[in-house]
């Protein structure tokens, strides 16, 4: 299968089947901590990347074939890049529902929340896991290295107005990199930014896998315990 993937066990969604509905790797953003390496196309554009029924076939197959024990908690938009740069992101989400009849999870680095029609598509997933790595533009940029012009001000006002909208899960995803954005002033920063979201969960992550540029450090396990008391009882390290 070229676009479904899986089923891959992780300790936040149990098991789940994921779909990628963009080639390796166009991204919006080339964050130095990415496990996917560099992002080859740099992009905020979004257009039809993959073929729509094409994917919805492969989920079909699939399910046509899955073994009855296998018991799959999420359908996962991820993959190998931005999954909401696909421009029928949202129609995606409601077919993959009405054929799996399972929970849709996206998770995204937030960037194009900015378009409405976006903001739009996610309201039919029943998780959305959206990034927030910086609540300032010098740190955005160091650690994310969004396409230019891309500004995380925006970005967080984009958040809010789709968190006001959505009904679902919303867990807020924070990536702590060694000396960018770990100190507890900086946490602080990002918390207080994180509360105004009202998030249902917060997962606080730390690169573990062979990062895009090799001078990429984790925090250490004291800075990811003080980060679970600065964050509170919504925190997961995970
Ligand atoms: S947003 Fe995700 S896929 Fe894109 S560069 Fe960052 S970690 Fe990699």
């Amino acid at each position: 299968m070229k676009y479904v993937y899986g089923p891959v066990v992780s300790r936040r969604l149990g098991k789940s089947l994921g779909i990628s509905t963009v080639p390796y790797k166009i991204c919006s953003l080339d964050c130095v901590y990415c496990q996917l390496k560099k992002t080859m196309d740099k992009t905020t554009q979004r257009k039809k990347y993959v073929d729509e029924d094409e994917i919805l076939e492969e989920v079909r197959t699939f399910f046509r074939n899955k073994p009855q024990e296998l018991a799959i908690d999420y359908i996962t938009f991820s993959g190998s890049g931005e999954p909401t740069l696909h421009e029928s992101i949202g129609p995606l989400i409601k077919k993959v529902k009405a054929i799996a009849h399972l929970p849709v999870a996206v998770i995204t680095n937030s960037t194009t929340l900015m378009d409405p029609e976006v903001r739009k598509g996610l309201l039919f997933a029943d998780l959305v896991v959206p990034s927030l790595d910086a609540v300032t533009q010098p740190v955005f940029e160091k650690i994310d290295r969004p396409v230019q012009g891309i500004k995380i001000k925006d970005i967080i006002v984009a958040l809010k107005k789709f968190r006001k909208a959505f009904r679902g899960r919303f867990w807020l995803e924070v990536m702590l990199v060694r000396g960018i954005n770990d100190s507890a002033a900086y946490l602080k920063r990002i918390k207080k930014v994180a509360d105004s979201l009202k998030p249902d969960r917060i997962q606080i992550n730390s690169p573990v896998r062979p990062p895009a540029e090799k001078w990429v450090r984790p925090v250490s396990a004291h800075t990811l315990k003080e980060a679970k008391k600065i964050f509170g009882d919504f925190c997961d390290i995970v």
